[in-house]
């Protein structure tokens, strides 16, 4: 009799797994370097999202990845649900330009949502006499992975200003979570990162080492920021970082949130959801994340059309008609 009761219990029990697991939905959000801001905002919306798996069934997780346009590439080829990428690449990948153009237009592409401001930020080591961008040529810059979003944006101020890898004594491709450590162990003079502000990788590198903040401007700059839609000017502000206690001035992109048309809506709609109706949360999560308004976010920086199911909930809350 006692054995009966077990054995039914643990049908029942089995029975209720089953029809939990049929409902599940798992999905991968590319991010960037673990030093980064990309990396929290993966985590962050997984965080908010797989609190409400148990009523919706969505379970996110948010790996490191090499950046941009790795995670435009990966969604495109179906292995990641979603990713973080700045803007001009999410609008060179939706039209085929710059990068983009061997590869082929991905009209596919879908926007969710932009994030924060990402400024195009040079480190310099302080004994390097790096002062202004142009002080870069001769010596050895860390240009970023490839895959990176700050790879390709560095590619393209070089060719604005007419520049080839040969005008660096040392052109180093690491990783955005190696090259403070780099810069500091005198491996190389400067870094580039497009990111947001404060972020972890540049407190390394401004604490580790005595290392300064160099601006990015001139006429070339001016130009590319007049020319596209997606750069615009960007200041960094001064104290945040140890050794640069002036406003820093550069030009930058927003960060934006995209995933496929292939993505069914109602995921899209879930996690979207799960982002904005704790968006008080949310913003607490990095102080990158301080300067977000709701109103903003659908539409700063996007290119690509919204995805369906974040259309639908941007309508049901009244930010779009
Ligand atoms: N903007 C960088 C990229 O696209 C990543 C920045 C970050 O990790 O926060 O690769």
């Amino acid at each position: 009799m006692k054995a009966l009761k077990v054995l039914a219990t643990a049908a029942a029990l089995t029975l209720v797994a089953g029809a939990v697991q049929s409902d599940e939905k798992f999905i991968t959000i590319g991010t960037g370097g673990q030093t980064g801001v990309y990396y929290v905002v993966g985590q962050s919306i997984c965080k908010l999202v797989n609190r409400g798996s148990g009523q919706h069934g969505v379970k996110c997780t948010a790996p490191s990845t090499g950046g941009s346009i790795a995670n435009i590439n990966a969604i495109k080829a179906g292995d990641q649900d979603m990713g973080v990428a700045q803007s001009d690449w999410q609008f060179h990948a939706l039209n085929g330009s710059s990068k983009f153009e061997e590869s082929g237009a991905f009209p596919g592409l879908r926007a969710v949502f932009s994030v924060h401001p990402e400024p195009f930020t040079v480190v310099a080591r302080a004994d390097s006499g790096i002062k202004t961008f142009d002080d870069l040529k001769g010596k050895r810059v860390n240009i970023g992975n490839p895959g990176s979003g700050q790879r390709g944006t560095m590619e393209v101020i070089m060719a604005a200003k007419g520049w080839t890898m040969d005008d660096f004594a040392l052109a180093s491709e690491l990783k955005s979570a190696e090259q403070s450590q780099a810069l500091c162990d005198n491996k190389i003079d400067a870094i580039v990162f497009t990111v947001g502000h404060p972020n972890g990788s540049i407190q390394e590198a401004t604490t580790s080492c005595d290392a300064v903040m160099v601006p990015v401007t001139g006429p070339e700059i001016d130009k590319l920021v007049s020319d596209n839609p997606y750069y615009s000017a960007a200041t960094i502000p001064g104290g945040m970082y140890k050794g640069s206690g002036e406003d820093v001035d550069t030009f930058g992109v927003r960060a934006t949130f995209v995933s496929s048309e292939d993505v069914d809506p109602e995921t899209v709609y879930q996690v979207v959801k799960a982002v904005f109706d704790n968006m008080n949360r949310f913003k607490k999560l990095h102080p990158a994340f301080a300067v977000l308004m709701p109103e903003q976010m659908i539409e700063a920086g996007l290119s690509a059309p919204l995805h369906d199911g974040a259309a639908r909930y941007y309508k049901e809350k009244g930010l779009l008609q």
